[in-house]
């Protein structure tokens, strides 16, 4: 089952939960941290990760990511960093390293590869749940 993330807008904290496909297309996420609904999807090791099914694709156009071509690291670069602007807020230096890795043509795996933090901010989810049950 595929781990998504989430970002809350309303106290900045991030989360994850376990969704099957078909939950995830009516799930509302919740944060854990303050209750807010204004989560945002982030791009993280779901968008990065190599998509196992089709429908992943159709689940994209549902949401913010609507339009981008997932293939294209520099697409999903320019997304990011205008997201980023549109949000107005400092998203940190791992965030624009990223953009800026993707922007260059780097894949999300030779970006995770160079950013080994990537992958262990997100590690060791077992069992799904948000991290903070
Ligand atoms: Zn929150």
């Amino acid at each position: 089952m595929p781990v998504y993330e989430f970002r809350c807008l309303d106290c900045g904290r991030r989360s994850r939960k376990t969704y099957t496909f078909r939950e995830y297309d009516e799930a509302t996420p919740v944060c854990p941290h303050c209750g807010s609904h204004e989560m945002r999807r982030r791009i993280g090791r779901v968008a990065l990760a190599k998509s196992e099914d089709s429908r992943v694709d159709s689940m994209m156009d549902e949401s913010a990511l609507a339009g981008l071509d997932e293939e294209d690291p520099r697409a999903l670069g320019q997304f990011m960093r205008k997201m980023s602007q549109e949000m107005g807020e400092d998203l940190g230096e791992e965030f624009d390293e990223v953009v800026d890795r993707l922007e260059k043509g780097q894949t999300p795996e030779q970006i995770e590869d160079a950013m080994p933090e990537l992958a262990e901010d997100a590690g060791g989810v077992g069992g799904g749940g948000f991290d903070d049950f």
